[in-house]
């Protein structure tokens, strides 16, 4: 289950955060993961509930953004959102990733302190 190392490394970031930060209460934490990253949502969030137990970001939202898969191809420079292999315009095999690799922090919600 690579959500739970996932969820490990997310929060020991937001934690290195708030130790720099002069931050209250973190509330909420929007996280944009990419299709091609291949995570589940829900077991994100369960992973993530499990790690904050005992640290500063216990009781702390996380929402996941999933962004879909986005290719542009290298030939005819045509953009398209499905795997389909080729380019579905010129049937080129030679393409991009425009979107679907992301993994990251989108923004931290802090209560006012
Ligand atoms: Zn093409």
């Amino acid at each position: 289950m690579h959500e739970l190392s996932l969820a490990d490394a997310i929060v020991s970031a937001l934690l290195k955060m708030c130790a720099n930060e002069p931050w209250g209460k973190v509330q909420r934490i929007r996280l944009r993961v990419g299709a091609l990253r291949q995570v589940f949502p829900e077991m994100l969030e369960f992973a993530f509930a499990t790690v904050v137990k005992d640290t500063a970001l216990e009781g702390a939202i996380l929402e996941i953004e999933e962004v879909p898969l986005e290719w542009r191809c290298l030939d005819c420079g045509n953009q398209w959102r499905e795997d389909s292999g080729t380019c579905p315009f010129c049937g080129s095999f030679k393409r991009e990733t425009l979107a679907g690799m992301e993994l990251e922090i989108h923004s931290v919600e802090v209560e006012e302190s």
